[in-house]
């Protein structure tokens, strides 16, 4: 039978998070895989575990997980954990998930702290509905594509940055979102300097043409606005259609407000949102 490979959470920054569960995992199993090796080695000391850990991170994650998956199929069973939090979420784990699950490996985790949940949740920003939009890309086009692409979602939308990007990425979300979107910017979580910034994004470019930023940061960012009386001539046909969508009404129905919404026929919405002789025809 084989061996099962679990989830593990380790602490964002606080170690005094770190779960009774995941203690006993990375206790007991066989093999610890671990994203930074010499991180995982501090946590491990600090609890006196001693188990032969390996590296599994972006650059070796084909061979190393062919290998863990063998070990898996020879009945031991495998940790993997991430640099810091959840496994999988922003780093290569996912890849040895889907290698785990395609092979019949049982797979399991062992819930803990994630620095986006927990940004969303100190931020003050609706949390009702949230779409986790990980790192964006440093490719500055494909930033761009992937901010305007969701620039006009109105559920709240969590972002994660490194320190020295920030500045970069506060400036290209104020091109896309507006200057006047709120934001929070959650630093250093469960650290000794946590701080939350609540602001617009103009106000937080202004906070760091002052001061260099310093650790880590999740950037949680508002929805756009609903669609309303007022802004209807700001947007095109397809934006109103889209927001609609957005908020869950089916297409249909959201070419049927929208055309409601403007006082104009429903085949016009229709033939300008399908662009019917245009690109986008289906
Ligand atoms: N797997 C991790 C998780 O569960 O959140 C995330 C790993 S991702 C490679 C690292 C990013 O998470 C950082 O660049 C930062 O955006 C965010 N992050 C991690 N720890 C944080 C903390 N203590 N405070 C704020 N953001 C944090």
């Amino acid at each position: 039978m084989s061996g099962t490979l679990y989830l593990c959470a380790t602490p964002i920054g606080n170690l005094g998070d770190i779960s009774s569960r995941c203690l006993e995992a990375l206790s007991s199993v066989a093999l610890i895989a671990a994203e930074d090796t010499r991180r995982t080695i501090q946590l491990l000391n600090h609890f006196e575990i001693s188990c032969p850990l390996t590296s599994y991170h972006e650059h070796n994650k084909r061979e190393k997980g062919t290998y863990i998956l063998s070990m898996l199929k020879d009945g031991m069973d495998v940790a993997l954990v991430s640099d810091a939090g959840t496994p999988a979420i922003s780093d290569p784990g996912e890849d040895l998930v889907r290698l785990c699950a395609e092979n019949g490996v049982t797979v399991t985790s062992i819930p803990g702290p994630v620095a986006a949940v927990n940004a969303l949740i100190v931020s003050a920003l609706p949390a009702k509905r949230f779409a986790f939009e990980g790192f964006l890309s440093v490719n500055k086009r494909h930033r761009y594509e992937h901010l305007n692409s969701v620039k006009n979602d109105t559920h709240t939308l969590i972002f994660y940055e490194a320190p020295h990007k920030l500045k970069t990425t506060l400036n290209d979300m104020r091109d896309c979102f507006g200057g006047e979107r709120r934001i929070a910017l959650a630093r250093e979580l469960t650290k000794i300097h946590e701080e939350i910034i609540r602001c617009t994004l103009d106000e937080a470019i202004k906070i760091y043409e002052e001061k260099p930023p310093r650790g880590e940061y999740v950037i949680v960012v508002s929805g756009a606005e609903k669609v309303s009386e007022n802004d209807w001539e700001n947007i095109t046909i397809t934006e109103h259609v889209e927001r609609y969508i957005e908020e869950g009404m089916d297409a249909k129905e959201a070419i049927r407000q929208t055309a409601k919404d403007r006082n104009i026929p429903k085949r016009d919405v229709y033939r300008e949102y399908h662009k019917i002789g245009g690109e986008r025809y289906e």
